[in-house]
Formats: structure tokens, C-alpha cells, sequence
């Protein structure tokens, strides 16, 4: 007999359906369910993580500029630590679940258990390139899926290196490298489950054409996350801790405080520290945009905003670099304050007092996450209580991502579902229902005719 053309063979060659087809057969031979495989992969992701840290960072510097050392430290290092927390409670995570069983169903005993979805597509942006498509796919391999990443084609380098490298290490995942054109012809493979992150615009996309299929998603989004300055805060570290969010990255971080609402009483005070600490921590160097599409787009938020610029101006196209900038009380109705920014801008608004900063928050969309900075544990407790956030961190910025017991994800427009540590093990399985009983005895009770005395009983009963 001969063997096959290859061609004729669905899980040989390069092609989308091939690939999809080839993690089908993976995951339908039932080897990624076992914990050991799963233990497997992620020690693999560690070991990439470990072993290619410096091949990694040098392909984030390349695409985006970000140094070598930031790239590693924003990047490498919470993907490894994401890979050591999964490591760690992968087993508890798997164990099935006890739940009551009420009398009327006695005698029996009830148990969820957790399952693979099957094959899942990761979908990840440009600017955390390694973390964005890598901390998804711990959480997928830890709950027994295949993956198919799609890296973003805004980042050339990681991409071409995550498709070399992943192989090495881990089973039962595979890359698609590509742009909008790869990502709908994957989605159109009918797959398990969408993990997407990017930004509200395409998510509507991904999300709409997921559906064609009852493709259940994940979608990680943006928006503008405000940061909330009340004069019962440290304001000097309110300014260090708004700019240590603004700035990594420059400004190109989803969880970036966006805009500053300041009271009025302390916004002078404030800017003084703000402009004191930027010009510190920046080292009046202008800072590395993506592309000269993004810095025009900056430009123009810049140009059309209105306000009083406290430091900084447009981005230079060539260059590609913007100096930090700051734009004190901007027209309400400017793409400044309606876009997200995803640049180094930071729009300084004066409000009242605190009701003021929640009715304007409260008057957009559901921020990704919100910040507030006050010692007053009533001031907290009422803005937990009024602000929808996908989360928040209270007298600080972007830390509460570290914490892998928190869930990650958004609210409304900023997204839909969460994930890292268990979060993301729930989010990449199904939870099965199982309820077991004997049938050495049978009582009557339950079966037709309910006449007499069964339906007296069955009466009290409901
Ligand atoms: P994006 O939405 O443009 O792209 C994300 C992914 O979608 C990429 O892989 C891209 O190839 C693909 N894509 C782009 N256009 C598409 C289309 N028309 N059809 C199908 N697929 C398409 O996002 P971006 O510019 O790479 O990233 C920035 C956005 O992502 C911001 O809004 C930011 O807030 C958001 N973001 C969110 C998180 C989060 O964790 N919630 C993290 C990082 C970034």
C-alpha cells in the first residue's frame, strides 16, 4: 500500500485547517488530560522562559525598543512567575469538586469536575508580545487544552521567534504568525474557545465571528483607566506611583492609568510633584513609540486636546519617539479624553471632590481598571462601591496585575471573562456536572401515577 500524498493527508502540511486539524488529533487522543502531561508543559514553558530569557528580551527590544532589561522585567519575568503558580497548585486546581446533594435526590453524591474545552486560539497584541500570548497559554495547557497562538504581526521578531522556540519545549501547541486575514480564517475553524486580547474595536470583530460557530471567548480589552488623586493622599506618591504606570512602556501598557482626576484644592500641589518626578524618571529622554502611524495618532490626540501643556509635545514620525507630556483640564469632548491613549500622555483633570471624580468615571464606559489614592477608608469604601472597574488598586498603579490570586480581566466594554492563576484554569475549562447513584434500591416516590399517599407525600415535599 502506498502511503498517503501529502497533500491529500489533512494533518500534514502548513496550511490553517492542517494546523487546527493536527492539535484536533492531539487533543482527541486524550494525552493532554492527565496532570503529568500538563505538569509537563508548563515546566517546559519555565524552562523556555529560563533558558531563552535573553533571546526573548532581545526580540521584545527589537520590535518595540523597550531595553533589554524592561523588556525581560515587564515581559519574561510575570510570564515565569504566572508558569511557577500554575506549577504549584495545578493538583488542587484539577481535583474534583464535592457539592450537597439535597435529599430529594438521595441517596447519591455530587461532583464538578473540570474539563479541557479541546483546542483554543490565543490571540495576542503588540506591546507585552511574550506575556500576552505566553500567560494565556499557561493557563490553557494547565487545564489539559491544545492551543493555537496567534502573536501579533505588529511584533515581526517575537512572533517568528515564539513559532521557533514553543515547539522545542511544550506539546501540543502550535503558532499561526499572521495579521487580521490568519486570525479570521482561525477563528472560521470552528474552534473550542477564543482567548482574545487586543483592543475593544477588533474584539467586537473576533467576538461576532466567534459566534458564528458558538464559539465561547475570552476578551481581554482596553479603555481609559483613571487614576483619582483626593487630598487625603501622599500626593508626592500618588505622582511616583501614577507615573510608574504611565511610564512603563511608555504609556503603551493596557492597565495604564490613562487621565488624572486631582481635587481642585490639591491639583497645583500635584503637578508640581507630577512634573518634578516625570523629569526623574524619564530623564528628560523622549520615550519610544511603536510605529510612525502610532506617533501621528499621538500627535494629533496631543494637538486636538485643548488644555494647558505642562511639559512634553507632539511625537517625532521619524524618530519614532514622544517626549512624556502632560495636558492639564483638556476639553471633555476631545479625542483625548474619549480614546484610549495607549501613548506617553497624561491628561490632568480638576474635579470637586471625590463624588465628582465617580459621577465622571461613572459617566463613560467600564474602565479596565481604576485607581485611587486616599487614606480615608470611607472615601475607599465608597468608590469600590460606585466604580465599576475590571479591577482596582488603591494607592498604587498596575501592581494588583502581580497578585495571581486576583482575576484579570475587564467590565463591559474593557472585556469579557478573566483570567491568571486559577481564574485562568476555570476560564480554559468546562465544568462538568456529575451526579452519581446506585440503583441497588429503588424507591417508588418519584415515578407517575402520583395518586394517594405518593402524592400526599409529594405534596408537603414541594
Ligand atoms: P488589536 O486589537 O489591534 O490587535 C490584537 C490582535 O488582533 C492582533 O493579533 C491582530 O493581528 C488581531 N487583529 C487586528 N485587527 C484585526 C481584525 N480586523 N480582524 C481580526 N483580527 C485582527 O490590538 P493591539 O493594537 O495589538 O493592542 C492594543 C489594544 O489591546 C489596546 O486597546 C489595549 O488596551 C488592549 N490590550 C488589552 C490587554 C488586556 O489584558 N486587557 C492587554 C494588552 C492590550
Amino acid at each position: 500500500m502506498t502511503a498517503p500524498h501529502p497533500l491529500s493527508d489533512p494533518t500534514t502540511g502548513t496550511g490553517i485547517p492542517q494546523t487546527v486539524e493536527r492539535m484536533r488529533r492531539v487533543f482527541d487522543g486524550g494525552t493532554t488530560r492527565p496532570y503529568a502531561w500538563r505538569r509537563r508543559q508548563l515546566e517546559g514553558l519555565g524552562r523556555l522562559l529560563a533558558e531563552q530569557r535573553v533571546a526573548l528580551a532581545e526580540a521584545i527590544d527589537a520590535d518595540l525598543r523597550r531595553g533589554r532589561f524592561e523588556s525581560a522585567m515587564f515581559d519574561v519575568a510575570p510570564t515565569a512567575a504566572e508558569v511557577r503558580h500554575a506549577i504549584k497548585h495545578l493538583r488542587g486546581w484539577m481535583r474534583p469538586q464535592r457539592v450537597p446533594t439535597p435529599l430529594a435526590v438521595q441517596p447519591g453524591s455530587s461532583r464538578v469536575l473540570r474539563e479541557p474545552l479541546g483546542v483554543a486560539l490565543i490571540i495576542s497584541p503588540w506591546n507585552y508580545p511574550v506575556h500576552l500570548a505566553l500567560a494565556p497559554l499557561v493557563a490553557a495547557l494547565a487545564a489539559g487544552n491544545c492551543a493555537v497562538l496567534k502573536p501579533s504581526e505588529l511584533t515581526p521578531t517575537v512572533s517568528a521567534v515564539l513559532a521557533r522556540l514553543l515547539p522545542e519545549y511544550v506539546e501540543g501547541v502550535a503558532v499561526v504568525e499572521g495579521g487580521p486575514d490568519e486570525t479570521m480564517q482561525l477563528i472560521d475553524q470552528g474552534l473550542d474557545h477564543v482567548f482574545f486580547t487586543g483592543s475593544p474595536g477588533v474584539g467586537r470583530i473576533v467576538a461576532a465571528a466567534a459566534a458564528q460557530h458558538l464559539t465561547p471567548v475570552t476578551l481581554e480589552l482596553g479603555g481609559k483607566s483613571p487614576a483619582v488623586v483626593t487630598r487625603s493622599s501622599n500626593l508626592r506618591v500618588a505622582a511616583r506611583r501614577i507615573l510608574f504606570g504611565k511610564l512603563i512602556n511608555s504609556g503603551q501598557t493596557c492597565i495604564a492609568p490613562d487621565y488624572v482626576l486631582v481635587e481642585r484644592s490639591v491639583r497645583d500641589e500635584f503637578l508640581g510633584h507630577l512634573d518634578a518626578v516625570a523629569t526623574e524618571f524619564t530623564e528628560r529622554r523622549a520615550l519610544p513609540v511603536l510605529s510612525a502611524k502610532h506617533a501621528e495618532r499621538l500627535s494629533d490626540l496631543l494637538a486636538g486636546a485643548d488644555g494647558q501643556l505642562l511639559r512634553g509635545g507632539p511625537a517625532d514620525a521619524d524618530l519614532l519617539t514622544m517626549p512624556f507630556s502632560v495636558v492639564v483640564d483638556p476639553a471633555a469632548d476631545s479625542a483625548l479624553m474619549s480614546e484610549e491613549i495607549f501613548g506617553p500622555i497624561l491628561p490632568v483633570v480638576t474635579v470637586d471632590d471625590l463624588d465628582d471624580a465617580i459621577a465622571r468615571i461613572r459617566s463613560g464606559s467600564r474602565p479596565l481598571a481604576a485607581y485611587l489614592f486616599t487614606r480615608d477608608g470611607r472615601q475607599r469604601e465608597r468608590f469600590l462601591a460606585r466604580v465599576s472597574a475590571g479591577g482596582v488598586a488603591v494607592n498604587h498603579t498596575v501592581l494588583h496585575l502581580q497578585v495571581p490570586g486576583l482575576p484579570f480581566g475587564g467590565v463591559g466594554t474593557s472585556g469579557t471573562g478573566s483570567y491568571h492563576g486559577r481564574w485562568g484554569f476555570e476560564a480554559f475549562s468546562h465544568r462538568k456536572g456529575v451526579l452519581r447513584q446506585t440503583d441497588r434500591i429503588d424507591p417508588p416516590l418519584l415515578y407517575p401515577p402520583y395518586v394517594g399517599h405518593k402524592r400526599r407525600l409529594l405534596e408537603k415535599a414541594l
